[in-house]
């Protein structure tokens, strides 16, 4: 990042006083999805497009899942799932992960979406649904292998196998459960679950199954059925804990210095005072805060970047703006607008998540509407 980065050059809309650059790299997310897809094989690879594509942004993101390949979306929340709707090809699948609740069922029938059925009050809803219209309604159905979120219990699942009438109306796309130790591979609940799916799944025999995110991607091939659910892969984030990124890096994230000063040594620093320069000090205030998704744990802990120099969080994060110490900066190095860098070579989005005590999920699902947001668009698919 340099000090051009804010300029404002032909191919990217105004800053409109924008003091954060947030780049996110539509090519690399499609090669992501590519590889992804290509390591399921011959499972196929959906896409997991929640929480607005992890934060980057779904209304951009699904159409270049779409040109890739990807057939099947997932979404959390019913609201997530008509809003994307509309974006969605006719002859892909849209899935609600988190299912029905009273009063969804008709909007969900009338608009194509595919509730993931996670308990017998959500079944119940589908088929009555599906009874008044006198008809078939698509679902998927989850099964809780072992991690007591959403799904069936193995004994639920059971009895509704046992019972002629207990999808009635309904026709399952998939079955489905989720890992919840996949970022751990030597872990033996994992293990365990795909025992679990393996049962769940012999009771719906025809029925495909999905189960991977994406770690269970780089676990062994059991673990991918026939269709798997990346989401933090796509977006850059690391699979499994401590290893080396199998995918390519989208997001960077850059924000503008605001103020620069020297302090004599015993100089309070930021809200409460917390840290108190033992030496004369320079200082930087960047232009932006927790109100932008940077966690206020990052309090005295974490750092920006800028050439290559680390630059720690001095003091408190505030809402609005961040003090760093850029003591190892030669003098005059920072001025009003020069860019540091958040995320971006120098610091992966692992490590300011593991900086903040957090996970790259939350610091995607967090970014902050106050960044100007540039999308680098991929590169035509070769034919
Ligand atoms: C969020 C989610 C995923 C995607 O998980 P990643 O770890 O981001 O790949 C897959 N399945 C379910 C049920 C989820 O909630």
């Amino acid at each position: 990042m340099n000090d051009t980065m804010r300029s404002i050059s032909a191919d990217v809309p105004s800053t409109l006083g924008a003091a954060g650059l947030l780049t996110i790299d539509l090519g690399a997310l499609r090669d992501n999805y590519l590889a992804l897809a290509r390591r399921a094989e011959p499972a196929r690879a959906a896409a997991v497009v929640k929480a607005d594509a992890y934060g980057l942004g779904a209304e951009k993101v699904v159409p270049v899942l779409l040109e890739a390949g990807c057939r099947d979306f997932f979404v959390a929340h019913f609201s997530e799932a008509l809003k994307l709707r509309p974006l969605i090809a006719a002859d892909c699948r849209l899935f609600v992960l988190n299912g029905l609740l009273p009063g969804d069922e008709q909007t969900c029938a009338d608009t194509g979406i595919i509730p993931v059925l996670n308990g017998l009050e959500q079944i119940a809803l589908w088929k009555a649904e599906a009874r008044r219209r006198d008809t078939v309604l698509p679902a998927a159905l989850q099964f809780d292998t072992g991690m007591s979120r959403l799904g069936l219990s193995l004994d639920e699942a059971k009895a509704l196998a046992a019972d002629p009438s207990g999808l009635e109306g309904i026709h399952l796309e998939i079955v489905m459960s989720h890992l919840a130790c996949a970022d751990e591979p030597e872990n033996p609940a994992n293990t365990a679950q795909l025992a679990n799916m393996q049962i769940a799944g012999a009771l719906f025999p025809q029925t495909p199954v999905c189960f991977s995110n994406s770690g269970g991607l780089f676990l062994t091939p059991d673990y991918r059925g026939a269709l798997c659910r990346p989401g933090i892969a796509l977006y850059g984030g690391v699979p499994q804990n401590g290893m080396e990124n199998p995918g390519k890096p989208v997001v960077t994230l850059s924000v503008a210095v605001v103020q620069t000063r020297t302090v004599p040594a015993g100089t309070a620093i930021g809200y409460g005072g917390s840290l108190v320069a033992d030496k004369p000090m320079r200082l930087a205030v960047i232009s932006a805060g927790y109100a932008d998704g940077i966690p206020r744990c990052l309090s005295n802990r974490g750092a920006a970047y800028y050439n290559g120099v680390r630059l720690p969080i001095a003091g408190r994060v505030s809402m609005d703006s961040i003090i760093l110490d850029v003591t190892a900066l030669p003098e005059g190095a920072l001025k009003l607008g020069s860019m540091v860098e958040l995320i971006g070579p120098r610091q992966t989005l692992e490590q300011i998540a593991a900086d903040a005590g957090t996970i790259s999920y939350e610091i995607l699902t967090s970014l902050g509407k106050r960044y100007r947001r540039v999308y680098r668009n991929p590169q035509p698919l070769k034919a």
